[in-house]
């Protein structure tokens, strides 16, 4: 089975997606994360890519078809999509490449969360430096303050993307790019609709009955 996560930024793609992953076995393929990876790596592409980034728009449709179309090729099946289609183009480049490979795509799950809530969470959240864990300064603050509960580091780092105003820059795109495929799977029959301002746990729940596992 292979699925796309939809939804705004904030809306829980990435952590439900990581969810998925653990405790049904799907590969988690999200292009956010490895573009993040190339600027990390400071290769060439992360430094051409960075400022897109930064400033909250979309790198450009063939960067993004050529990271991904490899990592879909190798694993071909339990594959979630997280952040990919973010527009019409790539919706059908990736129909395109399914159909080469004769792989199938069945449930788009659109994660719905209003946008107050969006940017609320989007600007709250930061990650362990050394561990990873992610937390939020209102919904999920580390026990003792500025200490993180897995790994006791005292070393936090929050995405650059993830100020106020690239939000607001980065909510605009979804609506006018990344919304449009919504319909477009619908159509198709694939779309299913979950109710993300639920808790976490019975937001994975919705998922886990909608693709029936
Ligand atoms: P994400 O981690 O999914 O929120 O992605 C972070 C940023 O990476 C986005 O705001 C875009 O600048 C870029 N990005 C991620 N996925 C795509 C995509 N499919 N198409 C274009 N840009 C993307």
């Amino acid at each position: 089975m292979n699925i796309i996560l939809l939804g705004a930024p904030g809306a829980g793609k990435g952590t439900q997606a990581s969810r998925l992953r653990e405790f049904y076995g799907f590969v988690h393929l999200s292009t956010g994360e490895l573009l993040r990876a190339e600027i990390a790596d400071k290769t060439e592409l992360g430094r051409h890519i960075q400022g897109i980034i930064d400033a909250g728009f979309l790198v450009p449709d063939d960067v993004i078809f050529n990271m991904i179309a490899q990592k879909i090729e190798y694993h071909r099946d339990q594959m979630v999509l997280d952040g990919f289609p973010r527009n019409m183009s790539q919706a059908q480049s990736l129909d395109d490449l399914m159909g080469q490979l004769g792989l199938s795509l069945d449930h788009v799950v659109l994660i719905e969360v209003d946008e107050t809530q969006l940017i609320k969470r989007i600007t709250g959240r930061f990650t362990c430096s050394k561990c990873l864990t992610g937390y939020h300064q209102e919904f999920k603050p580390t026990q003792v303050a500025g200490v993180c509960d897995m790994c006791g580091s005292k070393d936090f780092i929050r995405r650059r993307d993830d100020s106020k105003e690239t939000v607001m820059a980065r909510l605009g795109v979804f609506k006018k790019e990344t919304e449009s495929v919504v319909p477009y799977y619908e159509a198709k029959g694939l779309l299913r609709r979950v109710d993300g301002m639920v808790h976490i746990d019975d937001v994975t729940k919705q998922i886990k009955d909608t693709l029936g596992i």
